[in-house]
């Protein structure tokens, strides 16, 4: 059994909420309210691109371009160190560290640029800016302890994270600050299994938060954005969206899976499992609270919808399915073995369709398939998921159908969960139908 550190909160603010000096000063406020807190940071916006940009260079061996673009970046940065320090002490200071840091990154151009050199590169986003918030805060009379988030955060062999070497680890850190109450740490990167540097996937800081708020047993998690809150449909395809004020765990899960882009797609599961309460809040507006994610999710019927792109749908055609055992496990283990996720499924007497996004295996799964029965695939397909409590109970969930009228339609799934209705449309008419379910829905 692991021996939990005394309570406290966890606060994550993302790349936009420290973008800047003047917004990493205002994060600088919000944490700045004696309450006992881990602090997890993303790369200031624009860095993991801009680094991501600076691997891809590299894999082209297009090294001058690299270090071209590497400098700019530093370039960046000593912009940001000009504005964000007022004394020289801790310009000259965190000028130093953060050069030391490009000098790091461009040791990782060379000829023969591995994956592990890029998963090393996209680590240094996250790393320069706990850095320079850390001095600043220092500069600013606030004390704060480092922790590297490489000295406790970590994968397992199946690039999930290793729960009990992360609360064992961050545990025990912990407890060498007994006296210390605001500790600042890395979100997105981890150690692999085998010791190497890696990270959480795009978006992972919030997975960091919520996998540290479990490690821990904190009282609550907070995810600062520049966003009010979950909306109840995508705010970048459908106007007049507005936030939602409480959902349950599962909920929240299958938002985050689904499309919601506020949320890491895993990262409720660890609050889910430890019952650590997630909050969703904005910057820009500090004073109010919004999405309260918890084990009671409050009223039932429709609560949000999101929309995933870029899945592919498969159909498998065969008579031999009638009346036939064993053909779903057998059409199974070819996904399982390309370890290939299949995200929704439905069959009929004589077909099966279901969906995947990962299509690095498709033709080795398609050729597969094709022992079965005759194969289609669509590509190009969104998929939008209706979420609520209980929503096939709710009356106004029929509304949905109302909605769809008109529209194209490949699939539809309910009944895995109670809690979504997923239904799979092609992407470029994405816009109109969830336009199209606002209206039905949220009127
Ligand atoms: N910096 C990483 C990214 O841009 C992780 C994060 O921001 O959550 O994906
Ligand atoms: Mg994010």
């Amino acid at each position: 059994m692991i021996k939990k550190t005394k309570k406290m909160k966890v606060y994550k603010f993302g790349g936009t909420s420290v973008g800047t000096p003047q917004r990493m000063g205002e994060v600088a406020r919000i944490i700045n309210d004696n309450q006992s807190k881990i602090v997890v940071l993303s790369a200031m916006s624009g860095t993991t691109n801009a680094l991501v940009d600076i691997s891809s260079l590299c894999y082209r061996r297009e090294n001058a371009e690299a270090r071209q673009k590497t400098d700019a970046l530093f370039s960046h940065y000593t912009k940001v160190i000009d504005t964000l320090f007022t004394s020289e002490k801790e310009k000259d200071n965190a000028l130093g560290v953060v050069s030391g840091f490009f000098s790091e990154i461009k040791n990782c151009i060379t000829d023969d640029f591995s994956p592990q050199d890029e998963k090393k590169i996209l680590s240094y986003g996250e790393l320069i800016s706990t850095h320079l918030f850390h001095f600043y805060l220092r500069e600013n009379g606030i004390k704060s302890t480092l922790l590297p988030a490489l000295d406790f955060m970590r994968t397992d062999r199946m690039g999930e994270p290793d729960m009990y070497y992360i609360a064992k680890n961050l545990n025990t850190l912990l407890s060498e600050h007994i006296d210390e109450t605001l500790f600042i740490t890395q979100g997105y990167i981890c150690l692999n299994n085998y010791g190497e540097v890696d990270n959480l996937c795009r978006g992972g800081s919030d997975y960091t938060a919520t996998i540290i708020g479990a490690s821990i047993g904190a009282s609550e998690v907070q995810i600062w954005t520049d966003i009010d809150g979950l909306h109840n449909n995508d705010p970048r395809v459908v106007d007049g969206t507005s936030p939602v004020a409480r959902l349950s765990y599962s909920e929240a899960e299958e938002l985050a899976y689904f499309g919601a882009k506020i949320l890491h797609p895993l990262c409720i599961i660890p609050a889910h499992n430890a019952g650590v309460p997630v909050w969703l809040k904005n910057t820009m507006n500090p004073a109010s609270d919004w999405t309260l994610i918890c084990s009671d999710g409050g009223s039932g019927g429709v609560k949000a919808i999101a929309a995933r792109d870029g899945n592919i749908a498969i159909k498998i055609q065969s008579a031999r399915m009638i009346m036939a055992y064993g053909f779903l496990r057998r059409i199974f283990e070819i996904f399982e073995r390309y370890r290939t996720p299949i995200d929704m499924i439905t069959t009929s007497e004589v077909a099966v369709s279901l969906t995947i996004d990962d299509v690095t295996n498709l033709s080795h799964i398609v050729d597969e398939l094709r022992e079965f029965g005759t194969v289609s695939v669509d590509k190009d397909m969104t998929i939008v998921s209706v979420v609520g409590h209980e929503i096939a109970s709710d009356e106004r969930s029929m509304d949905i159908f109302a909605a769809l009228k008109g529209h194209q339609v490949r699939m539809i799934s309910y009944g895995g969960s109670s809690n979504n209705i997923s239904i799979l449309i092609p992407s470029e008419s994405k816009k109109a139908v969830l336009g199209s379910l606002s209206s039905h829905l949220f009127k």
